[in-house]
């Protein structure tokens, strides 16, 4: 049997593909990402180190197919652009990219500009998430962004312009000092960009951050949960009444600007990260690089080209043996199934229970009739149509009805 015969056995469906770029101009105070500000002397050995461990998986894995790439970070769009350009030709000689992949960057707005955004777009990249998070100034500075509201709004303008047809803004709510009137100028401001794709994350005061401290400290207002609630709902009525389709909690968009590379995590789908720190989920297995950048390189360059078996089957034992792997975690069939249910409902079209059957062979509402009765007693969950799907009030309290699946 040549290597060829053999391509995609061990992955028929293809994967996502993750690559992590840690590296930030400066950390915001309430981010607790692996991502560091001040090793940027560290970014031609680490990009080195990438494609190096990118074209290792691909061997190891026998070049499968690739349905969407995503560069997160950390912040891609600091790094330079030759770098960008020669981690993509990594993944090209690697893998087989399919034809029309999603190829996402994650980026800041002060680095964007014409001739970037065009090399962007001739090197394969074909859609962006700009991390906007607000656009009052005020609240940016707080948050230790580097860029201002207008920097934001040009940077979407001038990406579209340049022929960026495919762009998420992220933003935040449920900050500290942050009023509704603030929140409600920002959503209008931006359903004003008409952009194809909007993320909204509220506020998670992380444990070890800047921020979390701040708060604790009573530097700054601990942030009101109930008006956090309320900024939810006001947006989500803003963003319904101008047409974006809510297909995920934190996520609106316009027909076919859906992310595909989050939709392939929320169907619990394959996906391999690389980089320190990322994690990946490959046939029953959930495994995670060495956060540490440095030690990431070290490792990498110690797993030699010699050290490259393809692979047939994968297992903890030939993981460990990865270089950059740091850690294994078997997810057996009823995990699976579990994080199937959680996952699948965030997305509020609803979760297939025919999808279910087909993949696991169970029927999901046998497996969990006592979770799904309880669920709908409280009215957090709805049934319909052959779809299982959070209600409004489930939206807001997704976390508690995720949790029962994994009881
Ligand atoms: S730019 Fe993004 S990844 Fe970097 S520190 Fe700020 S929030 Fe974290």
């Amino acid at each position: 049997m040549n290597d060829m015969s053999l391509k995609g056995e061990i992955l028929p469906d293809g994967i996502s593909l993750y690559i992590h770029i840690p590296f930030c101009k400066s950390k915001c105070p309430y981010c607790d990402f692996n991502t560091y500000q001040g090793i940027e002397s560290l970014m031609p050995p680490y990009l080195d180190a990438l494609g190096l461990e990118i074209r290792l998986w691909g061997s190891t894995l026998g070049n499968p197919r690739v349905n969407t790439i995503f560069f997160g970070g950390g912040t891609p769009s600091y790094i330079s652009l030759e770098h960008m350009e020669k981690a993509l030709c990594s993944v090209a000689g690697a893998f087989e990219v399919v034809q029309d992949a999603e190829t996402t960057i994650e980026a800041n707005p002060g680095d964007l500009n014409g001739p970037a955004l065009t090399r962007l777009l001739e090197v394969g990249v074909n859609r962006l998430s700009i991390g906007v998070q607000s656009l009052d100034d005020s609240l940016l500075a707080m948050l230790g962004r580097r860029h201002t509201a207008q920097e934001a709004m040009e940077g979407y303008r001038l990406a579209r312009h340049t022929g960026f047809e495919s762009v998420n803004l992220d933003l935040m709510y449920g900050l500290p000092h942050q009023t509704m009137a603030q929140w409600e100028y920002t959503m209008e401001k931006i359903l004003e960009l008409d952009p194809p794709h909007v993320s909204l994350y509220c506020l998670t005061l992380e444990e070890g951050t800047p921020m979390e401290r701040w708060v604790r400290q009573g530097q700054l207002p601990e942030p009101d949960p109930d008006l956090a609630a309320d900024m939810y709902t006001s947006a989500r009525e803003s963003l319904d009444r101008a047409g974006y389709h809510h297909y995920e909690i934190s996520n609106w968009a316009m027909p076919g600007f859906q992310s595909r590379h989050n939709l392939a995590y929320w169907l619990n789908r394959s996906y391999l990260g690389v980089g320190p720190g990322a994690h990946s989920c490959l046939r029953g297995h959930r495994f995670w690089d060495v956060a540490s950048p440095r030690e990431y390189i070290r490792r990498v360059h110690g797993w030699g080209a010699d050290d490259v078996k393809r692979v047939d089957i994968i297992d903890r034992d030939t993981l460990l043996r990865i270089g950059p792997v740091d850690g294994v975690e078997a997810v057996g069939p009823r995990l699976e199934m579990a994080e199937t249910m959680f996952l699948g409902l965030r997305l509020l079209d609803g979760l297939s229970v025919e999808d279910f059957k087909g993949r696991f062979g169970h029927d999901p509402m046998q497996l969990y009739r006592p979770q799904i009765g309880e669920l709908e007693g409280e009215g957090l969950l709805e049934d319909s149509d052959g779809l299982l799907r959070l209600t409004e009030k489930g939206c807001l309290l997704a976390n508690q009805v995720f949790m029962r699946f994994l009881d």
